[in-house]
């Protein structure tokens, strides 16, 4: 893999690599873009099947958190690290969370760490105790999942109104794949808010409490989530890249707004793909910034009341983001020209 060609074609300002033998801790931090702050963004903890799978991955997860972050309106750059797994599912352990945070403490604060795939807030806080720089253990904004559901909600809310519909959940049916940290609350929402749920996971635990407590249908082993005809909004929930070029053509649901992190395999491509067949899609990184908006918020100072108007302003933004989309190629390049005119926004100012 050509990294510093990656690094200039992308904008990444920094790459580190870090491998800690007492622990075994073997971790990427990228920073792809502080103009607007210093860089926050989740740590990963993953089972690559190539160091340049993992590499790839910190790139483009951290390009995304810029976008994210600017979308937003944080003062906040955009970041990622991962720790790359030997074999799937290893436990975290309080010596590699030390270890990562004496990593995390080498960047003197330009990256604040947090939950993501694989770290808990156990984890954050063994981190926390090597430095500063992280955010999501408890006392220092917790689980970020349940600004991340209501974000995407709000989204849900902002999808209708672009689509000519009440913002009225009522005769509503959401689509959900993944019923975990976000996909369970996003259901809880819907549901209260009067609409059907009808969803999917692969954990039949996950499935046997959302049908319990909420109500919610689970999809029959001959449906199809992506073209059950009754769905309006599908949401994905669990993985990324769940909509590609082949699923796209024949996709039933009119709106496409979930938490899961890059729901589009080709963001490019398919975005134009989405909108080409007249489908409603809240791109990915301004609808799931709930979480971000809590943790960057918390630790730019933030009030707990300043950080829920931001989470509810996601509703403003995705519809001022679907509107531009006449425009653009897609609703996902509108939404990168939306952040990026909030960087270059920043950067004058900064030079100004
Ligand atoms: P989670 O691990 O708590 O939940 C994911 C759920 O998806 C699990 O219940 C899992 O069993 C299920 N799942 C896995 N594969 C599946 C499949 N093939 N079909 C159906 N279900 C499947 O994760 P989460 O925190 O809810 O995050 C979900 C997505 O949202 C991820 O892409 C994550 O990066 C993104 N995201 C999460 C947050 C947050 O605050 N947690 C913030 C932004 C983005």
């Amino acid at each position: 893999m050509k990294l510093l060609q990656n690094m200039t074609v992308m904008g990444h300002e920094r790459v580190a690599f870090h491998q800690d033998p007492e622990s075994g801790l073997r971790a990427v931090i990228a920073i792809h873009d502080t103009t607007l702050g210093n860089a926050l963004g989740g740590t990963r903890r993953w089972c690559y099947g190539s160091e340049a799978d993992a590499i790839m991955d910190v790139l483009r997860l951290s390009e995304g958190m810029t976008y994210k972050a600017a979308a937003a309106d944080l003062a906040m750059g955009g970041a990622k690290s991962v720790i790359l797994l030997d074999t799937p599912g290893q436990e975290g352990t309080e010596a590699q969370a030390r270890a990562m945070g004496r990593f995390v403490d080498t960047m003197e604060g330009a990256y604040i760490a947090a939950e993501d795939v694989g770290v808990s807030p156990q984890f954050c806080a063994w981190m926390h105790d090597e430095t500063a720089h992280v955010m999501g253990d408890e006392g220092h904004g917790g689980d970020p999942s349940p600004f991340t559901s209501l974000g995407c909600f709000n989204a849900m809310k902002a999808c209708l109104a672009f689509a000519g519909r009440p913002i009225d959940f009522h005769g509503i049916t959401v689509g959900i794949q993944g019923l975990g940290a976000t996909g369970f609350k996003l259901a809880r929402f819907v549901r209260e808010a009067g609409g059907e749920v009808v969803a999917t996971d692969v954990n039949p635990h996950a499935i046997r409490q959302a049908q319990d407590e909420l109500g919610v249908r689970v999809l029959g082993d001959d449906e199809d989530l992506f073209t059950l005809p009754e769905i309006d909004i599908l949401a994905p929930c669990a993985l990324g890249a769940v909509l590609d070029a082949k699923n796209i053509a024949t996709l039933s649901a009119p709106i496409v707004c979930g938490t899961a992190n890059n729901i589009l395999a080709e963001p490019e491509a398919d975005g134009q793909l989405l909108k080409d067949r007249g489908i409603v899609y809240a791109p990915d990184f301004v609808a799931n910034a709930g979480g971000v908006i809590r943790l960057a918020g918390l630790y730019l100072g933030l009030t707990e009341a300043q950080v829920d108007e931001k989470v509810d302003r996601i509703e403003e933004t995705t519809l001022e983001v679907l509107r531009r989309t006449a425009s653009h190629a897609s609703a996902y390049d509108a939404a990168v020209a939306y952040a990026r005119e909030r960087i270059d926004a920043g950067r004058s100012t900064a030079t100004a």
